[in-house]
């Protein structure tokens, strides 16, 4: 998507005020982040190291009915690929997604890319052990037992799995829930449901989510870098409650969240990024 595309907004003003007045979870008040850039401004300028935390869908791009719509705007790639550069900036992008898969639509070199939420990281392929192997026999039965249902499909994402139900009528949405709940009752200490937009994940509690990822990362970075997480999603929320004292950016309309900050859309995001690296230069 050109740049010229992309909706401008102007940096000073929300696009919308309930932003201001919205309760965090965390305390405070949500804001928008172009009302607080003064301060944040000022804290990206004098950090000697910035741990720039990205998710995918939501964040880098905009969400599509099916994850293999997603496109990536070439001006985001662009501000992504300057960063990565960057001596004094560290990027991470995080996601949902197999990491091979996020990676390849990212396409930026310098970057660490962390699959699965933090659990798929570094270039080995993931071994197929006996949590892998439980994991594929319950992905098999719960689609067996979801077969022909309008508007719902699973995704296999290897030590997890996805059931989407974005396009499915309500009363269908509600029996693969009912489906889906059966099957965690019989396994309360191998598996736990996470909530995404419009999907439901099965994970291994192996899987542990962005908030230990980025805290377990944290700790083996050196020189104590200032922390920035930009999400959409509930998943994203673990994160934001990880980094009290990072920069905590919310993707999407006003809700309540532990993050410190909000932005609109991903065109507000890379905005984000090219003013970061404006602070940084
Ligand atoms: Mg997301």
């Amino acid at each position: 998507m050109a740049r010229g595309k992309h909706r401008t907004a102007n940096p000073a003003r929300p696009r919308s005020s309930r932003v201001s007045f919205l309760h965090r979870a965390g305390g405070g008040n949500l804001r928008h982040l172009w009302e607080n850039w003064t301060a944040v401004g000022r804290r990206l300028r004098t950090a000697t190291q910035i741990a720039l935390f990205l998710d995918f869908d939501g964040t880098l791009a905009p969400i599509c009915p099916h994850p293999e719509e997603v496109e990536f705007a070439p001006s985001t790639r662009r501000v992504l690929r300057r960063l990565a550069r960057h001596a004094g900036v560290k990027v991470f992008v995080i996601s949902g997604r197999r990491m091979a898969d996020v990676r390849r639509r990212v396409k930026v070199s310098h970057i660490t890319f962390l699959g699965l939420h933090g659990w798929e990281r570094g270039d080995g392929k993931p071994k197929e052990t006996e949590t892998y192997k439980f994991m594929q026999h319950l992905r098999r039965e719960v689609e067996a037992r979801l077969a022909g249902l309008e508007g719902i499909w699973v995704e296999d994402k290897f030590i997890s799995f996805v059931v989407h139900y974005r396009r499915a009528p309500t009363a269908v949405r509600r029996g693969a829930r009912t489906v889906l709940r059966e099957f965690l009752v019989t396994e309360p200490f191998k598996v736990r449901l996470m909530e995404g937009k419009k999907v439901w994940e099965i994970l291994p509690h192996e899987v542990k989510g962005k908030g230990a990822a980025v805290r377990e990362i944290l700790n083996k970075l050196n020189g104590r870098p200032l922390p920035i997480y930009v999400g959409d999603d509930t998943t994203d929320e673990a994160a934001f409650s990880a980094l009290p004292r990072g920069i905590t950016v919310r993707v999407g309309a006003p809700r309540r969240t532990q993050a410190r900050y909000h932005l609109c859309d991903s065109d507000e995001v890379r905005q984000f990024l090219e003013k970061l690296e404006g602070e940084i230069s």
